[in-house]
């Protein structure tokens, strides 16, 4: 709740404080001058925008009360630990009921395909359902327009029952099994209780700060400074989460293109689950 008052706070704030003079302006120039930089430096499709002028590669969770588990060996059990924590995990063996909000049959049986691949690696089941009310899942494609991806973490989807727990932004029918693979294994490692890897607690990434907040500050995604940096700066405590082993190669991973940090660091998008991913879930969903 904390996070999602604070984000409140700061809209108001951006909006009270709105100006039109030359400086914001400028600003606002340099703002798109560096998107359009650093898109033109990304890789493949990572240099495409949306429909709506959206990017296609950025997972906006959803502000949740619970802390999800990340990747990890550690053998606790992040449930029930500390006051305000609460585990995410889905019990073991759960068969979860997936209904679809909107999309053709395409698109749906695409989305079930990869969201199975973590069921060849944990003891979950995946079904359709087309009975709303006893659905765990709801996914929905662009709903309202939404161009986001995103999910609610684990059993946090009970506490918002009879709604939409899942977006995609950009997959239709004629979407490649790569961007189903990214999209589809990223939002369902979500809907499985897991957070982002770079969020690891053992995470030392060298960020450039002031170019992080000046990418996803400005357009097309215009976060909040509160935004960036609870999705891209607020590691996890160790306490919060199941311990980790750092893995740049998991799918719960953001891309970072090297203007992001200070040393050269960079992450590949992921499009695959990764060999710690596949342990890692085995370890919380044993079969
Ligand atoms: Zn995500």
């Amino acid at each position: 709740m904390l996070k999602k008052c604070l984000i409140v706070m700061a809209l108001a704030i951006a909006v009270s404080s709105c100006k039109k003079d030359s400086d914001v302006e400028l600003q606002n120039e340099q703002k798109l001058s560096m998107d359009a930089e650093l898109r033109a430096s990304l890789p493949g499709n990572l240099n495409q925008m949306g429909a709506n002028g959206a990017p296609l590669k950025v997972c906006v969770d959803k502000f949740t009360n619970s802390r999800p588990i990340i990747l990890g060996e550690d053998d606790d059990d992040v449930s029930g630990r500390g006051v305000a924590v609460r585990g995410t995990k889905w019990p073991n063996g759960k068969t979860l009921r997936v209904y679809f909000i909107n999309g053709g049959q395409i698109v749906r049986d695409n989305v079930m395909k990869f969201a199975r691949r973590w069921a060849n690696h944990a003891n979950l089941h995946f079904v359709v359902t087309q009975n709303k009310a006893e659905s765990d899942i709801r996914v929905g494609f662009k709903v309202n327009g939404d161009w986001g991806h995103w999910s609610w973490i684990g059993t946090d989807a009970n506490e918002h029952k009879g709604e939409q727990t899942m977006n995609f932004g950009d997959l239709d029918r004629n979407s490649s099994d790569y961007d189903y693979g990214y999209y589809v294994l990223h939002e369902f490692g979500h809907a499985i209780g897991l957070g982002h890897e770079h969020l690891s607690p053992l995470a030392n990434i060298n960020w450039d700060k002031p170019a992080v907040y000046q990418y996803y500050m400005g357009p097309p995604n215009n976060w909040t400074r509160a935004q960036v940096n609870s999705n891209i700066f607020d590691k996890y405590k160790p306490r919060e989460v199941r311990n980790t082993a750092y893995d740049t190669n998991s799918i719960m991973h953001y891309w970072i293109p090297n203007e992001f940090t200070t040393d050269n660091f960079s992450v590949d998008e992921n499009a695959y689950l990764s060999d710690k991913d596949k342990i890692f879930i085995k370890r919380i969903y044993p079969g």
